[in-house]
Order: C-alpha cells, then sequence, then structure tokens
C-alpha cells in the first residue's frame, strides 16, 4: 500500500500545528502532521528512507488527531498514520530495550487476567507508605525513564479491581426502554472499576437492562495504536464473539478509546461477523435516548464546579463533546467550567505515556494546569488513559478526577461500591442535598 494518498489535499497551511501535541511540546516541523506528511511523501517518492531517526518522528505521534478536527483542507492524517504504524514496527527502527518494553506492554495490558495476575502483588505498595518513600527516595530513578513513568501512573488498587464483580445480567429499573451490552475496558475494570459499576447503574436506573458477558476481553485499542493488526484483529474478534447471541439495541462503552477502536471494527474485522448492534459510547446513547423522567426527578443538587475533560479519542476520534457536557448539566447545581485548551491532548495517548515519557509529561502537566487554572473542583474524564494522567499531574490540593457517569450516580443517590473514591480516598464531591 503507498504511504501517502497522491491526490491528499495538505496544502502546508499550518492550521494544524497550534493543536497539535507532539509540536508543542518538540517544536520541530518534522514532529508536526505537516512535517509528517512531508515526509510520507519523501518516502512515497524515493527521496527518504525509513530508518530510525525518520521512525522516531513518527513514534512522537500521539495520534490523538487535533490535526484532523484543525485541518480546513480535509486531510485524513489518522488514516495516514494509521497506515504508517505497522511500518514502523520492524525491529531495526527501535532500540532493542524500546521493542521489548512495547512488546511486554501488549502480552499484558489487553489481558485482563494477566494485569490483573501483575496487580495482585502491587497492592502492597501503591498508595502505600512505601510508594510515598521510594517516590521522596529518587530510588525510582534507578528504573529509568520508562519504568519510572509506569510507576509515576501507577494508582492505589481497589480490592474490587481485581475481580469481575458485576453480574452478567443487570435488569432494567422501573419501565423498560431497551437493553443494551456493556464492553468494561481492560485497563478501566482493573484500575478504576468504579466507573464501570457506576455506567450500569446509571443505565439501570434509566431503564435499560445491562448485559455484560462473562470473559470478555479487550477491545484491541492498546494494540490498534500500536498497529499491530494481527493481535487487533484476533481480540475484536473474540470480543464480538462473547457478544454474540444477545438481542441489544447497541454495544455500549464508558472508555473513549475504547469506543473508537470498535467504532472501527467493520474496518479492521474486514467484512468478518461484527456487532450485531451499534457500537456507542455511553454518554452518546444517554444523551440520543433522554435521561428517564424518573432519573431526572432523583437528581438531587451536587453543588460544586466541574471542568470536563475532551479526551482526543471522543472529541477527534468521535466528534462527541456535547452530550457528556449536556449530561452533566442535568445534575442541579452543578456548574461546568472550560478548560482553555480542551482539544489539545493531555498525552496519556494509550501507551504514549510510558513509551515517550518525557513528551507525555510535559503535555500532562500543561493540560494539569490549564484545568487547574479553571478553579472547578473536579475534573470529569471519561477515558480512562486519560484519568490515570490526569491523577498523576494534578497537585493533591488540585481537583478530583470521575467519571460523568460517577457523578450522575453520585447526583441520583445511586450505591456503589467504591463510592467516587480513587482507591478509599474520601471524595471531595459533596453530597447531594434533596431538592427544596
Ligand atoms: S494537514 Fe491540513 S492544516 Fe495541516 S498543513 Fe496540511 S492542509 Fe494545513
Ligand atoms: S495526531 Fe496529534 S500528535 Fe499526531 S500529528 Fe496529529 S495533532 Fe500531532
Amino acid at each position: 500500500m503507498a504511504f501517502v494518498d497522491p491526490t491528499d489535499p495538505c496544502v502546508h497551511c499550518g492550521f494544524c500545528l497550534p493543536t497539535c501535541a507532539s509540536y508543542r511540546v518538540l517544536g520541530t516541523e518534522m514532529d508536526s502532521p505537516r512535517g509528517r506528511i512531508h515526509t510520507l511523501k519523501a518516502i512515497e517518492a524515493g527521496e527518504l528512507e525509513l530508518d530510525a531517526t525518520v521512525a522516531s518522528h513518527f513514534d512522537s505521534c500521539l495520534g490523538c488527531f487535533a490535526c484532523v478536527s484543525a485541518c480546513p483542507s480535509g486531510v485524513r492524517y489518522d488514516q495516514l498514520i494509521e497506515a504508517t504504524r505497522p511500518k514502523l514496527n520492524q525491529p531495526e527502527l527501535r532500540s532493542s530495550w524500546q521493542t521489548s518494553f512495547r512488546q511486554l506492554l501488549l502480552l499484558v495490558l489487553p489481558y485482563p487476567k494477566r494485569l490483573r495476575a501483575l496487580l495482585i502483588p502491587l497492592r502492597a505498595y501503591a498508595g502505600t507508605g512505601l510508594q510515598r518513600f521510594a517516590r521522596r527516595s529518587g530510588l525510582l530513578k534507578l528504573l529509568g525513564p520508562q519504568l519510572e513513568a509506569m510507576e509515576a501512573l501507577l494508582p492505589p488498587l481497589p480490592p474490587e479491581g481485581l475481580t469481575d464483580r458485576l453480574p452478567s445480567l443487570n435488569p432494567a429499573q422501573g419501565k423498560k426502554r431497551g437493553r443494551v451490552g456493556l464492553v468494561l475496558g481492560c485497563v478501566q475494570r482493573c484500575f478504576d472499576p468504579g466507573v464501570n459499576e457506576a455506567t450500569v447503574a446509571v443505565l439501570q436506573a434509566n431503564g435499560f437492562e445491562v448485559v455484560i458477558p462473562a470473559h470478555q476481553g479487550c477491545c484491541g485499542a492498546v494494540s490498534h495504536h500500536q498497529g499491530q493488526l494481527k493481535q487487533t484483529q484476533k481480540l475484536a474478534s473474540d470480543l464480538v464473539q462473547s457478544f454474540s447471541g444477545e438481542a441489544l439495541d447497541a454495544v455500549l462503552v464508558a472508555a473513549s478509546g475504547c469506543g473508537h477502536t470498535m467504532k472501527s471494527y467493520e474496518k479492521l474485522l474486514d467484512g468478518a461477523d461484527n456487532f450485531n448492534a451499534p457500537v456507542l459510547d455511553v454518554h452518546e446513547f444517554l444523551a440520543n435516548r433522554g435521561l428517564s423522567d424518573a432519573f431526572l426527578k432523583a437528581l438531587t443538587p451536587l453543588p460544586c464546579t466541574v471542568a470536563y475533560h475532551d479526551a482526543c479519542h471522543m472529541i477527534h476520534g468521535q466528534g462527541i463533546a456535547a452530550q457528556p457536557r449536556n449530561l452533566l448539566r442535568a445534575i442541579p447545581q452543578l456548574q461546568l467550567k472550560e478548560a482553555t485548551e480542551a482539544g489539545v491532548c493531555c498525552g496519556s495517548a494509550g501507551i504514549y505515556n510510558l513509551v515517550q515519557p518525557d513528551e507525555a509529561a510535559a503535555l500532562g502537566q500543561l493540560k494539569a494546569d490549564d484545568l487547574s487554572s479553571t478553579g472547578a473542583e473536579i475534573v470529569a474524564s471519561a477515558n480512562i488513559g486519560c484519568s490515570l494522567q490526569l491523577r498523576r499531574h494534578l497537585s493533591s490540593e488540585g481537583p478530583e478526577v470521575c467519571h460523568p457517569m460517577e457523578l450522575l450516580a453520585r447526583s441520583a443517590g445511586l450505591s456503589l461500591a467504591p463510592a467516587l473514591t480513587t482507591g478509599g480516598e474520601a471524595s471531595s464531591v459533596p453530597p447531594p442535598q434533596q431538592h427544596s
């Protein structure tokens, strides 16, 4: 396949540059969308070789697609980078450490059983005095930048994340309005299990029966972002298989990185069986169907300020920005704040913050500063990768990070365990108040 469609309409205007996360922190043309398009054309024309140096300028791309939203000429940079990524996996294009580290991540992260086996011994460390001591002591520097970045992202590990506790059938409450499936996400179910619990509770309270097939695996988003097509296709077809035989109105997900990949299954699976219902982000679904009258009546005031964080795979990848905000506006006395740079990546980007830790840390700090400057008490994030990245970079006195579904569940008084906490820490979200 050609690297670049020769008819691509890039006119080199540079409108995409200010939105580009990698250009923002590296400042070089080769690390911008315009520069990468130029490079691809040069490779295609035989004027440039794809060697390790050239490949590093593609590895610096976060795949956030802010450039696609910004481009007035309709350049599909997302398609260009997706076609390029598999070519970057040739062993001679990265150091052996980088190749091995990426392989290790792809052997563990998309498999909840393996991930949990690794996390169980880490429970004695994560969120404890030992972790605080190790961070203060500077000993972690000895691990090297990638492993140090992994440690820095490690949140307290709630015991609920170590098993799948949600039943496979969760009945609708009140008048039944439909039947939906829920994809749990492999990282989300381990690191932030309260998000899926809140999502199920909100859907049930809105009259939807929620089906969660036991033994469902990963959607393939992590390997998809790395251009590992065979692994992605296997994960995708296994996930589709786990939902087969269920009559559903929609297959939902509450992590936008997963949703973006699942929406591309038709192309990824190339004619093989796909879900027999549309894939939708849970915010998109609830906004389309509307919150039920009973649920709206049950919402009690949450007098707090909230900055909604746009995950790139939500706003640029799926075009979803208004729906989560409108759902949050349904909560009485909740006041939404807008960050200045809503469309710029936080630096999470799948495993980017592990494999490119310096660039990711710089972006994480910029995003944390931008969100903190709103003065909001809460940051609402609908993507687990962003949530982990933001929790790492927001100061301990800064805003708390919650999923919008957790805020809706909280306002509606839906009981969850753990309720709106991160690893057992007390939530700064005030308890709901009764309508006067
Ligand atoms: S990708 Fe689009 S915005 Fe960027 S330089 Fe080309 S035409 Fe301009
Ligand atoms: S996908 Fe994001 S990081 Fe990559 S070129 Fe586009 S804006 Fe820059």
